[in-house]
């Protein structure tokens, strides 16, 4: 993609209605542009970022043997009714009303449709387990949204919903969407670490919060000093194996949030613990009979004796993520992207766009990175050096590949890592070799 053509209105000054970095940092990239509090149009830029990251989250859901559906935004007020949730959910429930007069709702969540969806086709044990999600739109009238897309009115989720036979089999499926979160966030590049979470009035051990570090984050965190340093994604897992001991390894050591938290462990674990901000990026769940009662999911099991199907939810907020990486992920100059949702792999910038020499060497990196399959924002425009190199920090491409006339004279250009800030002079040829390598 060329610059000079691309939809990217950056921002020179800092916009003063954003509190947090990211939320300064998306806005002055030209990732997003607010349409009314707490809702966003996703620009060119923002849009490849939210994409990789729904990648990523979906070929990890894939992995674990999770299958994708995609239900409406839209949802009948009766389902919901049907739960009991369409009185308990309050003012956060968008409502509507259709011409027929029929009550409606933008769907907060997915718990009652998708059991709806299965209790109408599934029948006998040998129907489950199941693990289901979609990647959709939810809307919730948050009563202070902020920090741009960290806290939306809309805003993009993955929720997943499993269904087995009984309580032993849904643990295998809430353990399955355990450790494949683990994986999903260290493939953004993140630390996520797993919080023991309330349960409310259903009880049990099976609710967990996943949080990035960040000090703008929202909840109160404190854990073993241990758990930052865990790396998963390199591990081979057979997911049909017993994981237990895997969740074991990250549930045995302390991490709690808000009212989760233990002064007693706290002063036990002594230099052992860190406490930080954090940021909820995900939530699993397991429930019980809780929505599968009420919407009638029941299945024979081997005997033929009817059982209610026990049920577990899983949700990533997808484009909170988005803001999420940067908090996490940024220096005074702007973003630095992980390689593995980064917009473009590399910004080739024409320092002299008016020269024909320069430009013909840009125009002819350009076409065999694109060639090699290697994303490239090129910026051709005409303007000062300066500019550009503030843009391209700005966006926070992985690598930046320099190209003006006096290099050129002496056949060299350059190549700068953004996260580093190293910077190396090699033949044009070398610099293709590691941007293609
Ligand atoms: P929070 O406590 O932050 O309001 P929640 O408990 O309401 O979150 P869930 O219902 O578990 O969230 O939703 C799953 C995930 O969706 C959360 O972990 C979070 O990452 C994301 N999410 C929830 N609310 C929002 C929002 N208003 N804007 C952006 N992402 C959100
Ligand atoms: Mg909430």
């Amino acid at each position: 993609m060329r610059s000079s053509q691309y939809f990217m209105p950056t921002l020179k000054e800092t916009p003063s209605e954003a509190e947090i970095v990211s939320h300064r940092l998306m806005l002055r990239a030209g990732m997003i542009r607010q349409s009314s509090a707490g809702i966003y149009s996703w620009l060119p830029m923002g849009l490849r970022v939210l994409k990789n990251i729904e990648q990523i989250v979906r070929e990890e859901q894939n992995a674990i043997g999770c299958q994708e559906v995609l239900m409406p935004t839209i949802q009948p007020a009766d389902l919901w009714r049907q739960s009991g949730r369409y009185d308990d959910y309050g003012p956060e429930m968008l409502r509507i009303r259709d011409r027929r007069d029929r009550d409606m709702l933008y769907g907060p969540t997915n718990e009652e449709q998708i059991t709806e969806m299965f209790a109408a086709s599934q029948r006998s044990y040998r129907d489950v387990p199941k693990l289901l999600y979609h990647i959709q739109w939810k809307f919730r009238d948050e009563i202070r949204p902020r920090f741009g897309v960290m806290r939306g009115r809309e805003f993009l989720m993955k929720d997943a919903y499993s269904f087995d036979l009984d309580a032993e089999a849904a643990r295998r499926s809430y353990n399955k969407m355990f450790v494949s979160y683990l994986r999903t966030y260290e493939r953004m590049g993140l630390t996520a670490i797993p919080m023991a979470a309330d349960t409310g009035p259903i009880g049990g051990d099976m609710s967990h919060e996943f949080l990035i570090l960040a000090e703008t984050g929202e909840s109160e965190i404190a854990c073993h000093k241990d758990l930052l340093d865990k790396r998963w994604a390199d591990r081979a897992i057979d997911f049909e194996s017993d994981l237990q001991p895997i969740v074991d390894e990250f549930t045995s050591q302390y991490a709690a949030t808000d009212e989760m938290r233990d002064p007693e462990q706290e002063k036990a674990l002594g230099g052992d613990l860190v406490t930080a901000r954090g940021i909820e990026v995900g939530h699993i769940f397991y429930f019980g009979t809780k929505y599968s009662e009420k919407l009638g999911a029941v299945v024979t099991d081997h005997d033929g004796k009817e059982v209610t199907v026990e049920m577990g939810s899983y949700g990533i907020g997808v484009s909170r993520l988005v803001g999420g990486i940067i908090e996490a992920s940024h220096d005074e100059n702007g973003i630095i992207w992980p390689e593995s949702v980064a917009p473009f792999h590399v910004g080739l910038i024409n320092l002299k766009a008016g020269d024909g020499k320069t430009t013909a060497a840009c125009d002819d990196l350009y076409g065999k990175l694109r060639a090699a399959g290697v994303e490239v924002l090129y910026d051709d425009r005409e303007g000062r050096a300066g500019q550009k190199f503030a843009d391209m920090d700005l966006i926070g491409l992985p690598w930046q590949l320099i190209v003006g006339p006096r290099g050129l004279d002496n056949g060299v250009v350059e190549l700068k890592n953004r996260a580093s800030g190293e910077r190396e002079e090699l033949s044009p040829e070398s610099a293709l070799a590691q941007l293609t390598g």
